[in-house]
């Protein structure tokens, strides 16, 4: 069980980082969150947008296609998806996206998957689609040649260092265990010494007793796509949820049949997540010469990609529908939903036209 292991750990080596926490609980090959269970879905952990609806992942495939166009389309590039869930939103993209002349042709789709079981979900959503899939283990595992890279609610799950400042220096918040040795409880840990470079700039006056939460696992995929797209064309879109701007602030939540519920209590048994940094994240890749646009709202990107239209399509080939693809629309959009929070930021490489659905950066 996770929680003895981690158990054991502390008492052997002291407190772990919340990073360290986190990956235990999520990515332990055989009892993390996600190598155990299939968590998406409405009878399930947690939605996500594609699960929501087909126009979500029919959207990106269209604007995957423009992304294809723009870059030549190329006879061959590589259309990868970090972390792609039940498939869902692969098999829709692709639908869409064989309408256009070539594409599938050109197509060679990668996944990008740390669970066992949703492997073998994807594997089953995607086989249909007749499309030439590999599964990967690396973004630089992916083979060489023009690139486009999709990834839902990938950041997100990536492991976070939480710092707080104390008596003027940034410590670091550690996982150790409570007195009668049984439960996990947050610590103050040492100064972070030279990794308190890692704190926005913007953030690193904060008063004391601020939090601020530090993305290490993001930073790293900017550094990858930067490495790719300096030898080879290519396009990233990540679509995640958190604040424009960077923001003080404990973001790490654990959700578990759609409710929060405490983060430390049963490692392994629910989903754990923190709100990306959009702004650290484009920071990084000005600094790595990526071109970066957005972050943009995902209800005005996916109204802007035409999602109306689609949805007046569908609702007229099912006219019983037509409440339920209301619905989907505004789940996606409203701002109270998930049309403020998520957000998309487009990384490309030089050279390429402002991509479809961001205002010109
Ligand atoms: N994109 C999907 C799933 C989001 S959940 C959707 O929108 O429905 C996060 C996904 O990322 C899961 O498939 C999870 O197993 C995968 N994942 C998380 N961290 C990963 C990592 N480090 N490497 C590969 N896959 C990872």
């Amino acid at each position: 069980m996770i929680t003895e292991r981690l158990r054991d750990r502390i008492r052997q080596t002291g407190p772990v980082s919340i990073a360290a926490f986190m990956t235990e609980a999520l990515f332990d090959p055989k009892d993390g969150y996600y190598a155990t269970k299939d968590p998406i879905g409405a009878g399930s952990d947690f939605i996500t947008a594609p699960e929501i609806s087909q126009m979500f992942g029919e959207l990106m495939g269209l604007w995957t296609a423009q992304s294809w166009i723009d870059m030549g389309s190329p006879d061959e590039f590589q259309l990868v998806e970090l972390g792609p869930g039940r498939g869902t939103m692969m098999a829709d993209a692709l639908r869409a996206a064989r309408t256009v002349p070539g594409f599938m042709d050109a197509a060679r789709v990668n996944l990008i998957e740390a669970s066992a079981a949703l492997k073998a979900v994807q594997a089953q959503t995607l086989g249909p689609t007749g499309a030439q899939i590999r599964w990967v283990d690396r973004l630089d595992a992916v083979p060489a040649g023009p690139a486009i890279i999709l990834g839902n609610e990938f950041l997100d799950c990536l492991p976070v260092r939480q710092a707080i400042r104390h008596k003027g220096e940034w410590c670091e918040r550690m996982v150790g265990l409570d007195e009668d040795d049984e439960g996990f409880v947050f610590l103050m840990g040492p100064p972070m010494g030279v990794d308190t470079a890692l704190i926005p700039d913007t953030l690193k006056d904060a008063p004391d007793g601020a939090l601020v939460e530090i993305r290490p696992g993001d930073q790293q995929v900017v550094d990858l796509l930067a490495e790719r797209f300096q030898a080879h064309p290519g396009r990233a879109l990540l679509i995640d949820y958190g604040p424009a701007q960077s923001e003080i602030g404990d973001t790490l939540q654990a959700i578990k049949a759609h409710e929060k519920v405490a983060v430390l209590d049963a490692p392994g048994t629910a989903d754990l997540t923190a709100r990306v940094d959009f702004q650290s994240l484009l920071a990084r890749a000005a600094k790595a010469e990526l071109t970066g646009y957005g972050p943009e709202e995902q209800g005005d990107f996916l109204m802007g990609l035409g999602l109306e239209a689609r949805a007046a399509v569908l609702s007229q080939n099912a006219p019983d529908k037509r409440a339920q693809i209301a619905r989907q629309v505004w789940r996606l959009t409203d701002p109270d939903q998930m049309g403020q929070l998520f957000k998309l930021v487009c990384l490309d490489s030089a050279g390429l036209p402002p991509p479809p659905g961001f205002s010109a950066s």
